[in-house]
């Protein structure tokens, strides 16, 4: 491709890309292709010679994209949402244009201490208390696994890294019923074994109890083990549940336990000074993650990884060949050692764009819209006579199932299944689900990039038309 090629196609492209994230409703937001479709349509072999770009672009339309779920579509409601905006995108152009490797600090000067001044600014604009030290991560379980393996030396005086075995130093790490599934993956591969990882139970609220922690801590004491680390969560992926961040500190330093928070997607709201309460006690906390890739229109991924004592990490992760030594060793920040991978991508050009291009005001801004219509939702799902909230819903997850009279209670479930699955076929609404001591519970979440108020009341319009055609249609045990 010659440099003329590539600018009439990019500028293609661009025209495409503006269009696409103007109006994604054209796709049906879940994708709707079965098991082994793209498979099947897709050559088995590399072609040998040079294919034409306009070809491979036009597949990239009528093969790749039926097999995408629309991410930036307004009627994504499932998991958390990944956003992006043109801010994010244009600096995310730039990076793979320039193709850097940000490993060491000589490998690029500006990406690593752009990306010190960026995480400066973000921890800023968070209310982080002084004293850490922020990097960027490829994602809230890689952070999670660096947090833990940091606890895991410190608790063990860096015997760990040498032999190797739990026998030897049986680790506890502590979260709740509630944490994430990346805290239990980095328990088991940072060698600590399943068999160290305790959850502790939850308050009806679903946040961690911690008087059961406390119990907990007391009884590992007593049976010989070393509590290594408590995990707590600033907006569980379940339910949004906030854990008590001061009172989970306090027993941390208690007993001298490394104490990682969790904010993966939560985090973000911690720019709103009303929801500084959240973070009530993070200057107990010894790391902490959130991942501005999910509701800080970054697009992924971008996790911010924040620590006090960066000398953990330093001698946990840097392993230092012939090969990797310059000049500058010791008077930089090479962040390769900071990180589990040696090659890192230049992420913090797009946080600084978005960080730019939107000001923190118009961040807050786009979060508070997303809360209120979060809030109107919930009220609205509250006059509905057949549906029930099942969580408490402080930010913009509402948690909530239909439990029509007309069936038996104990086909509750089944019936939200179908709900669910009803309306992720629509092509318009994708939502997902949980479960909430043993109920089958919907998630809503309310933060794609640019949603409206008419998308939210057609997205509550299609849950009802859903529940209704379903109550319309004979009912099975009638059949019977
Ligand atoms: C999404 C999420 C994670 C995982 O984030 P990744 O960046 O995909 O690894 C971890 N914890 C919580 C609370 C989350 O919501």
């Amino acid at each position: 491709m010659s440099p003329d090629e590539f600018r009439k196609n990019a500028h293609k492209l661009v025209d495409w890309m503006a269009d696409y994230l103007a109006d994604p409703e054209k796709y049906p937001v879940k994708s709707q292709i079965k098991p082994g479709d793209l498979l099947n349509a897709l050559p088995p072999h590399p072609p040998e010679k040079s294919e034409p770009d306009s070809q491979i672009f036009t597949d990239f339309r009528e093969l790749i994209l039926p097999g995408i779920s629309h991410w930036q579509h307004p009627g994504f409601m499932a998991y958390f949402p990944a956003n992006s905006s043109y801010p994010s995108v244009l600096a995310e152009m730039l990076t793979a244009t320039l193709g850097a490797q940000c490993m060491l600090w000589e490998t690029s000067p500006a990406a690593t201490e752009l990306e010190q001044v960026v995480m400066n600014w973000l921890a800023e604009m968070t209310g982080l208390p002084s004293g850490f030290h922020g990097v960027i991560q490829d994602s809230a379980s890689s952070s999670t696994l660096i947090a833990l393996l940091c606890a895991r030396e410190k608790a063990t005086g860096y015997k760990f890294n040498e032999d190797g075995s739990n026998q030897i130093h049986p680790l506890v790490v502590y979260g709740s019923t509630q944490t994430h599934s990346s805290i239990e993956k980095a328990v088991k591969l940072a060698g600590i074994g399943r068999a160290g990882y305790r959850q502790i139970a939850v308050r009806p609220d679903f946040s961690l109890d911690p008087e059961a922690l406390e119990t907990a801590i007391r009884e590992d004491i007593r049976n010989r083990k070393i509590p290594c680390a408590v995990v707590a969560t600033i907006g569980t992926t379940g339910t949004t549940a906030i854990d008590p961040v001061r009172e989970i500190g306090e027993i941390c330093r208690r007993h001298g336990i490394w104490f990682h928070i969790d904010a993966a997607f939560a985090g973000t709201a911690l720019i709103l000074p009303e929801f500084r309460w959240m973070g009530d006690g993070l200057e107990l906390a010894d790391s902490l993650v959130f991942n501005p890739h999910k509701w800080m229109f970054t697009n992924f991924d971008c996790s911010a990884f924040f620590i006090k004592d960066t000398r953990h990490l330093v001698n946990v992760m840097s392993v230092l060949p012939e090969y990797l030594r310059t000049p500058s060793h010791g008077k930089v920040n090479n962040f390769s050692d900071w990180s589990i991978q040696l090659g890192r991508r230049f992420r913090a050009l797009k946080l600084w764009w978005v960080i730019r291009s939107f000001g923190v005001d118009g961040i807050r801004e786009k979060l508070r819209v997303h809360l209120s219509l979060a809030r109107q939702a919930e009220q609205t799902i509250r006059t509905w006579s057949d549906a029930e909230i099942m969580a408490p819903s402080p930010l913009n997850l509402i948690c909530f199932r239909f439990c029509p009279k007309v069936r038996p209670e104990s086909e509750w479930n089944e019936f939200n299944e179908e709900v669910l699955k009803r309306v992720n076929s629509s092509g318009n609404l994708y939502l997902s689900h949980t479960r909430l001591n043993g109920i089958y519970t919907l998630r809503m979440v309310i933060g794609q990039t640019n949603v409206t108020e008419g998308q939210v009341n057609s997205a509550l319009e299609i849950l009802l038309n859903v529940k209704n055609q379903i109550l319309s249609e004979p009912y099975k045990q009638e059949l019977k």
